[in-house]
C-alpha cells in the first residue's frame, strides 16, 4: 500500500526539472471536502482520488460525443503499446462501450523489436487485454517490414522517423485487416501540443494541416487509410499517469532508448512554458485547431496507392517503402476505391 502511495505522490509531481509550483504543497481540499491529491493549476482546483478520476473519465466522454469520435456500429482497433497512455485508453474505451453490444474493440500493439523495451511494455498490453477481455493482436516490424527496428538502425540515423513511419504502416494495415472502421490512438496534450510546434519549426504546415485529430477529419478516411481517432488529445501526461496509477490499470513507464531529435528539445521547453504559464499547452492545441480550415484549404498532393505496395500514400512510392525497403508487399487487402480528390487509385493499380 505503501508504495501504491508513493506511486500516486510521484505521478501527482510536475515532471522532473519543473520548479514544484506553491500551490501543490497547500493542502487545499477538494470542492467535495475530501482531501486533495491533484491541482488543476490552470483551472486553479484542487481534486481529490475519486472526483479527479470522474472528471478524466467525464472529459474524454466529452471529446468522444463532441467530436461524434464513436459511432454506432463501429469496431474499434486501439494501438495498444502497454504504456500509460494507450493503456488508459483502451481501460475508458471498454469502460464507456464494453457494454453496448453495436460497438467492438480490438487491441493491435505493435512489436518493433527493441530490445531490453518492447518486451516488457509488450507484457503489460497482454496483462490489460487479459484483464479486460479484450481482443488482442501483435504485428512485428520483423514480420512486417522485413527487418526489426534494432537492425534497421544500425546503417540509419534518424531513429524515430524509421520506427513512426513504420508503426503507423503497420497498425493503419492491422486495423484495416482486423476491418476496424476506427483506429484509436493514445496521444495525449502534450504529444499534440509538442507536434504542433515541431511541424512549425520544421516549416511543414502541409503535414501540419493532415495531422491526424479527430475522425471528423474525413479526409483523412477512404483510400485504405483507417480514420484515426485521439480521445486523449485534451489530457495532460501527468493525468494520465496519475490516472492509470489510480485506477491500477498495468501499464508500463520504460523509455525508449532512441529516442533524441527534436521531439525531447520541444517537450522540455513546453514543460518550462507551462510551469511558468499554466494551460500553455491547451492554447497551443487550440490556436492549432482555429487554423486548420485555412490550413486545409491550401494546395496539397492528393492521395494515391503507392505504386510498390499499394497502400495510401501522398508521394509515388509510400515513405514506409523508401525507409523499408526489404518490406513484404501485402497490396491484395487494399480496396482499389476511388477517392474524393483523385482517381488515381485505380490508375496506379492498372498499371503495375
Ligand atoms: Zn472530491
Ligand atoms: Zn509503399
Amino acid at each position: 500500500m505503501a508504495s501504491k502511495r508513493s506511486a500516486i505522490r510521484r505521478a501527482a509531481r510536475p515532471p522532473a526539472g519543473a520548479a514544484v509550483p506553491r500551490n501543490q504543497d497547500a493542502p487545499s481540499p477538494c470542492a467535495c471536502g475530501k482531501p486533495a491529491i491533484y491541482v488543476r493549476r490552470h483551472e486553479g482546483r484542487a481534486y481529490c482520488r475519486s472526483c479527479f478520476c470522474e472528471s478524466l473519465e467525464a472529459k474524454v466522454r466529452k471529446t468522444i460525443l463532441k467530436h461524434r469520435l464513436v459511432e454506432k456500429g463501429d469496431r474499434i482497433a486501439v494501438g495498444l503499446s502497454g504504456g500509460k497512455d494507450s493503456s488508459s485508453l483502451l481501460f475508458l474505451l471498454h469502460r464507456f462501450f464494453a457494454k453496448r453490444p453495436d460497438i467492438s474493440l480490438v487491441a493491435i500493439s505493435v512489436d518493433e523489436g527493441i530490445a531490453g523495451y518492447r518486451s516488457q511494455t509488450l507484457e503489460k498490453a497482454k496483462a490489460l487485454c487479459r484483464q479486460l477481455g479484450v481482443e488482442h493482436q501483435i504485428v512485428s516490424f520483423r514480420q512486417g517490414l522485413g527487418k526489426t527496428l534494432d537492425h534497421r538502425l544500425r546503417d540509419a540515423k534518424d531513429s524515430c522517423t524509421y520506427c513512426g513511419v513504420g508503426r503507423r504502416y503497420l497498425l493503419n494495415q492491422a486495423a484495416r485487416e482486423a476491418k476496424a472502421s476506427k483506429l484509436a490512438v493514445g496521444h495525449n496534450l502534450d504529444d499534440e501540443a509538442q507536434s504542433v510546434l515541431m511541424n512549425f519549426f520544421r516549416g511543414d504546415l502541409l503535414r501540419a494541416g493532415r495531422m491526424g485529430t479527430l475522425a471528423a477529419d474525413a479526409a483523412q478516411g477512404g483510400q485504405g487509410f483507417v480514420p484515426r481517432i485521439k480521445p486523449l488529445r485534451f489530457i495532460p501526461e501527468r493525468e494520465l499517469t496519475l490516472y492509470a496509477v489510480l485506477k491500477g490499470i498495468p501499464y508500463s513507464d520504460a523509455e525508449c532508448h532512441y529516442i533524441r531529435g527534436l521531439r525531447p528539445l520541444v517537450r522540455d521547453f513546453l514543460y518550462d512554458l507551462e510551469n511558468r504559464y499554466p494551460g500553455t499547452r491547451y492554447a497551443v492545441v487550440e490556436s492549432f485547431d482555429k487554423l486548420k480550415p485555412a490550413l486545409r484549404a491550401l494546395p496539397r498532393q492528393p492521395l494515391r496507392a503507392c505504386s510498390r505496395c499499394g497502400e495510401p500514400s501522398s508521394q509515388e512510392v509510400c515513405k514506409a517503402c523508401e525507409l523499408w525497403p526489404g518490406k513484404r508487399a501485402r497490396n491484395r487487402t487494399v480496396p482499389a476505391r476511388r477517392s474524393r480528390d483523385s482517381g488515381q487509385v485505380k490508375k496506379q493499380q492498372r498499371t503495375r
